[in-house]
């Protein structure tokens, strides 16, 4: 069985514990059909959405009107989900070209998933629209964002191309990423990140994102978290010679 192969609603409406029982993957695909409402929606319905930087941020990025269209989508699909009672404030858009090709909003209460962040389905959206195929292990080719593309020149990248993934693109985020959305916004080697709130602002309201960063930058044995660096380090390498040894790989 694939990730691919729930059954389950793809309208959370239709049925909270559908979306319990999903695989991460799956539920972001699904929850394409959820992110409509928040489209239709004008500025002023998002008058409520914590875009407004507080006092001690640095100076906000200076949005284009276009560009203040999409931070308005985000925030809006921020206050559909605090509204609904399906997460956190968070919204997301991705953009191509001028054009809106990913939506996410944080569910993880309609979920009880942790990682269920704007960001994070944003991506899955925009990757499945663009790459439909791909969810099923079977389009590579050129024109997909797993399409291989030269690095960059002057790049410290070992490996002499990578899949272009979703570069070209921009993220909206009406609120700072935190650092597994940072991470994720990384893998997908999206080219421009736009968030309103800063770090600041989301620990006033309680979320508290900012202690991960200053955790990232610690040795492993001075994390949050009890962490074991090299437990049985030759059984997590068979994988990796897994890896190695297939000859058809392909590198992303
Ligand atoms: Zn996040």
């Amino acid at each position: 069985m694939t990730d691919f192969d729930c059954k389950h609603s793809p309208r959370p409406e239709l049925g909270r514990r559908s979306f319990i029982t999903c695989t991460a993957v799956a539920a972001g695909v699904a929850a394409t059909g959820g992110f409509a409402d928040a489209r239709s929606k004008s500025p002023k319905d998002n008058a409520a959405a914590p875009t407004q930087p507080a006092a001690d941020t640095a100076v906000p990025i200076q949005a284009l009107e276009e560009k203040r269209k999409f931070m308005e989508e985000a925030a809006a699909l921020a206050t559909e989900s605090v509204e609904k009672g399906w997460g956190g404030p968070f919204g997301a858009v991705i953009v191509k070209d001028g054009k809106v090709i990913g939506r996410g909003q944080n569910r993880v209460l309609l979920t009880g998933c942790p990682v269920y962040h704007a960001e994070i389905t944003a991506i899955m959206d925009a990757s499945q629209r663009l790459n439909p195929k791909a969810l099923l292990g079977s389009d590579y080719g050129a024109g997909t964002i797993l399409e291989m593309i030269p690095r960059e020149p002057g790049s410290p990248d070992l490996v002499p191309e990578r899949a272009k993934m979703l570069k070209g693109c921009e993220i909206y985020i009406n609120g700072a990423p935190c650092p597994m959305c940072m991470s994720a916004i990384y893998w997908s080697r999206i080219s421009h990140v736009y968030f309103a709130a800063s770090l600041e602002d989301t620990s006033h309201i309680g979320f508290d994102d900012a202690f991960q960063y200053a955790d990232f930058k610690k040795p492993w044995d001075q994390r949050s978290i009890a962490v074991t660096p090299n437990f049985e380090r030759d059984v997590g390498l068979t994988a990796y010679r897994a890896w190695e040894d297939k000859k058809d790989r392909h590198p992303y």
